[in-house]
């Protein structure tokens, strides 16, 4: 194998670990993605109808009260493009924000404009800044790839505590195989992982943990989906979902404004997605989503590589994002750099929940084999 090979159909190379080249039929990551795509039964030509009978059961499910559905919003495209097409499709579904401390001003105004535009009532759940910042400051000093997980754990545990305290069957979601359709798996683990989270945070944390939301293992895979019945769905699956459009439609519609770069709307993610993966992982998640891209259509390889081969970051906006990081973390930028350089660790160095994960999808493949049903899953 050549050094950096690059497939052929996509733009996925060896930084995923996994990736198997397939000559002129691409690689593993998009085959799967188009195929998945031709057996997908939510989107292509039953799409509209499966949207449509999707859409009644959210309606029915709460026909007597003031929402029908949990819609999280980050005031990003993909959520806020969801609440324009929910809006459209008769929806009533709350908005829950989920304020981890890092939204860009354009985030705050973008969430307001989906609120002017709909009439929806928006509840935020702030959550506690130091409790936040000790999570940060662990997962920096654990070394793992994944430091966006204590922004997207309490954002899905929130949504989900939500849902189940109102009873409330369905969490729509801006989630999409357009563009998220292929993510190889040993990038980094699951954000779900809250025995990852708790282990991690009980080796380099400094306080306790008495606010932050989690989500066990229990309540993630057995009380959530078969006691509450409460379904996280992703609507945008059901439509040919193509971001530029979704911009335009959204700029044009409402007074929604466009980030220059995916992941605008949190000051810590970008910087975690467009410069920490990139430069100690060698993980460029922007090639991901435009292989993702490619496969569906919305973009050339060609221009696809033109993309990866800038920089995300001009030298300015990574100083002043560095300088804000540290300042809301309450570090020396000399700290900071201690631990963007600290040795690489694997999440699965810490406690974590995957053999009771391949546990239970042993017992989910058994029973679907022997009662001859499809058992949903979610991960
Ligand atoms: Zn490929």
């Amino acid at each position: 194998m050549k050094k950096n090979q690059i497939c052929s159909f996509c733009v996925m190379d060896q930084s995923d670990p996994e990736i198997i080249f397939l000559g002129a039929k691409g690689c593993n990551n998009c085959h799967s993605m188009l195929s998945n795509l031709k057996d997908n039964q939510e989107i292509g030509v039953s799409g509209s109808e499966n949207l449509s009978k999707t859409v009644d059961k959210i309606k029915r499910s709460r026909k007597k009260y003031e929402f029908d559905s949990v819609l999280g919003i980050s005031g990003g495209l993909d959520s806020s493009y969801m609440a324009l097409k929910c809006f459209d499709w008769g929806l009533q579904p709350l908005l829950l924000h989920v304020d981890t401390g890092w939204n860009s001003e354009v985030a705050v105004r973008n969430i307001q404009a989906i609120i002017d535009f709909t009439g929806w009532k928006l509840h935020t759940y702030v959550l506690d800044w130091n409790e936040m910042r000790d999570l940060h400051l662990a997962y920096l000093k654990s070394g793992i790839s994944n430091q966006d997980v204590p922004q997207d754990h309490a954002i899905f545990s929130v949504l989900y505590k939500f849902a189940s305290k109102n009873n409330v069957k369905y969490i729509i979601n801006g989630g999409n195989t357009a563009t998220e359709g292929i993510f190889p798996r040993k990038w980094h683990g699951s954000s779900m992982d809250a025995r990852n989270l708790i282990d991690i945070h009980r080796t380099f944390g400094t306080t306790k943990l008495t606010k932050y939301p989690t989500t066990s293992f229990l309540k993630l895979y057995f009380y959530y989906p078969f006691i509450k019945k409460i379904k996280p769905i992703r609507l945008l699956n059901f439509i040919r979902y193509d971001r530029h459009l979704a911009i335009t439609e959204l700029e044009t519609r409402t007074e929604w404004k466009s980030y220059p770069q995916k992941h605008g709307e949190s000051n810590f993610t970008r910087f975690f997605q467009e410069y920490f993966l990139i430069t100690r992982f060698g993980i460029d998640k922007r090639r991901s989503h435009l292989s993702s891209n490619i496969v569906t259509g919305q973009i050339s390889r060609d221009k696809a590589l033109t993309i990866l081969s800038r920089l995300p970051y001009e030298p300015e906006a990574l100083r002043r994002d560095t300088e804000y990081i540290c300042r809301k973390l309450r570090i020396s930028s000399v700290e900071f750099n201690l631990y963007l350089n600290l040795p690489k660790k694997n999440s699965s160095d810490f406690k974590n929940w995957e053999k009771y994960y391949n546990l239970m999808k042993f017992f989910q493949l058994l029973g679907e084999r022997y009662l001859k049903v499809k058992i949903r899953m979610y991960r």
